[in-house]
């Protein structure tokens, strides 16, 4: 099939963020308030990025609950939770910077829940010290892609009166599908391909800066918490552009999804539930995370029910109980009990808060979960604990950036969010993405204004070759007669690397995963989707390059996932991943 440079519709921007959650709405309300003309892509409806699921809160060290927090301390929590291996940089600058920009969300709008003198109520979470987490009750991220969303409009509106047009500065894409990042001769960038979804038709947004903003790989798993959003575009789309991942071995299994029934498996169970007071049991009745304190950590954890009890309401005399440390820890040990045999029938333990908090106090703490619970599992949890398991949810490696202006090692490219890598370490604590997304947000959209001056109007123009390569890519599933459906690729992908590289890592097990996705990235080459340009048939071959990268980076360290057997080890490499040459993965 040949196409003309004409069938592409082209556009122009100073600056294009690829992603509308938290991170990418962030970058462009920046990059507009630098006087820059943005685009916004998504290739969901806008408002339905995957930070609208975002439960727990926030994390910022305001001290409105405990005024002994300060950055210094979360700074300290969000080091030792990565066990040492986040960029202290990126950690530095989170710490510093996460509670300008909550307050700057409250001045946009934001309702956050309240402490009793008015302050913005802060929560307990696994890892952080003090209460943390700022929040609107469970629904957090809905408040908070609301609040960004707000904050474009009123650009636009203000716009709509200045110069006529809303659109005439900053503008959403939705429903269009990045598939490839073009460059100009030089290696910059150059502009961003994709297709419109609903039509099928290819768009090519000339640009000299791309944020990307996309978001992590969990739907590379099978048991996850992530929407299908989660197919690691952003990483495959910086690494065919030639910047490098680091540290894609690093994949958080939250303790806490659902297990039952399976049609819901791996859906979250929030953080918030054991912050606010729910505990874990096994099936003899025990509450087992006291038997899997590690020493790291042993100072600052209860060792009696009766110490970690009398926590939640004096926290200046007690330690806090272990079912909150760090996410990693308590997945861990959940595998363990189940392994032990102490598990449910459907593969899980107990998490109980009806046995701690009043029946309206859940109500009004954690309306989602009880919702959730009541409509697909049929058990209402003031009444009866929940059945839980350990589930994929959030990918810790990511596009290697610096950390002051997001900026990777390709000039004009710039990532924030969860597609970043360096700022979490091998674990990321709860809350912590949130405010990551708004402080490295920011960052990344004021990275591309200053990048955009620096070319003193100087613009990079597409390379025909990259253009052309990049429309054949996009077309060649439509045109090859009886490939595979990317459908069976893609989940018979997520069982793979549920089988052989989830939670616990063995040698052996990464050898074969690394043969088997060999072969994975064959069949992805040669997927067809039959019913013409209106279809999406990217997906699948861009998970599969992810999980490719995340492969050679894993064996690097068998046992991690969260405990690197070269944490906190002086001259510990990072593992990096790179294009080298084609199609060929070097890390
Ligand atoms: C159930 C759940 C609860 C969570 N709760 C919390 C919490 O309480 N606190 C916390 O800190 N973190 C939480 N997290 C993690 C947090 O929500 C995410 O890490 C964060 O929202 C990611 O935001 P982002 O801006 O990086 O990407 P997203 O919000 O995922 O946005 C990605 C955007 O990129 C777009 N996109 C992707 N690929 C393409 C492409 N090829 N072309 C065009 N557009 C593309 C998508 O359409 C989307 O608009 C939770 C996660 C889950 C799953």
């Amino acid at each position: 099939m040949v196409m003309s440079s004409s069938e592409i519709e082209r556009l122009s921007y100073d600056v294009v963020v690829i992603g509308a959650g938290g991170s990418g709405l962030r970058a462009a309300i920046e990059a507009r308030a630098r006087g820059k003309k943005t685009a916004i892509i998504s290739k969901s409806l806008f408002g339905k990025a995957h930070t609208v699921m975002a439960e727990g809160g926030a994390a910022a060290a305001m001290g409105n609950v405990n005024p002994n927090d300060n950055w210094q301390v979360h700074f300290r929590d969000t080091m030792r939770g990565g066990k040492f291996l986040n960029n202290p940089r990126m950690a530095e600058l989170h710490a510093k910077e996460a509670p300008d920009r909550v307050w700057e969300l409250e001045a946009w709008g934001a309702l956050f829940d309240r402490t009793k003198d008015g302050k913005i109520s802060q929560r307990n979470f696994g890892g952080h010290e003090y209460p943390r987490l700022a929040h609107v009750g469970d629904r957090t991220g809905l408040e908070m892609i609301r609040t960004l969303q707000q904050r474009v409009v009123a650009l636009q509106q203000a716009d709509s009166v200045e110069l006529g047009d809303p659109e005439a500065m900053i503008r959403v894409f939705a429903e269009t599908t990045v598939t490839r990042l073009v460059k100009d001769a030089a290696g910059r960038i150059a502009g961003v391909f994709g297709y419109i979804r609903d039509t099928g038709r290819f768009v090519l947004f000339e640009t000299p800066a791309v944020v990307l903003a996309t978001g992590g790989i969990g739907r590379t798993f099978k048991v996850t918490s992530n929407s299908w959003e989660y197919s690691g575009d952003g990483h495959a789309l910086a690494l065919l552009a030639g910047a490098s991942l680091l540290n894609m071995e690093f994949v958080q299994f939250h303790p806490t999804g659902m297990v039952w029934p399976p049609s819901v498996a791996g859906l979250l169970v929030t953080e918030s539930v054991r912050g606010d007071g729910g505990v874990l049991r096994n099936t003899e009745g025990k509450r087992f995370m006291f038997n899997y304190v590690p020493d790291v950590f042993r100072a600052q954890y209860a060792e009696t029910e009766e110490e970690a009890d009398r926590w939640y309401t004096d926290q200046a005399n007690n330690r806090r109980p272990p079912e909150l440390l760090p996410r990693d820890e308590v997945a861990r040990s959940i595998n363990s009990e189940i392994k032990a045999g102490r598990g449910t029938e459907h593969g899980g333990v107990f998490l109980d808060v009806s046995s701690r908090l009043p029946a309206e106090e859940i109500l009004r703490k954690l309306p989602s979960m009880h919702h959730q619970f009541k409509e697909l599992a049929g058990v209402d949890i003031t009444k009866e604990p929940m059945e839980i398991g350990p589930t994929c949810h959030y990918v810790m490696g990511g596009v290697e950036v610096d950390p002051d202006t997001a900026a990777t090692s390709v000039p004009g490219l710039f990532a924030a969010g969860e597609v970043s890598g360096g700022m979490h370490g091998s674990n990321r604590l709860g809350g912590n993405s949130l405010s990551d997304l708004v402080v490295f947000g920011k960052r990344a959209g004021d990275g591309a204004a200053d990048y955009i001056e620096s070319l003193s109007g100087a613009r990079p123009s597409v390379s025909s070759p990259d253009l052309d390569f990049a429309v054949a890519e996009a077309l060649a599933p439509l045109s090859r007669p009886d490939g595979e459906n990317p459908y069976t690729v893609h989940h018979e992908l997520q069982q793979t690397m549920h089988d052989l590289v989830g939670l616990i890592r063995r040698e052996h097990e990464v050898q074969q995963a690394l043969t088997e996705l060999e072969k994975f990235r064959e069949r992805a080459a040669r997927v067809s989707v039959p019913g013409g340009r209106a279809t999406t048939p990217a997906g699948t071959w861009r998970s599969t390059c992810a999980t490719c990268c995340w492969s050679p980076s894993a064996w690097r360290s068998p046992r991690s996932n969260g405990r690197s057997p070269a944490a906190g080890i002086p001259g510990r490499t990072t593992p990096r991943c790179r294009l080298n040459g084609a199609r060929s993965i070097s890390s």
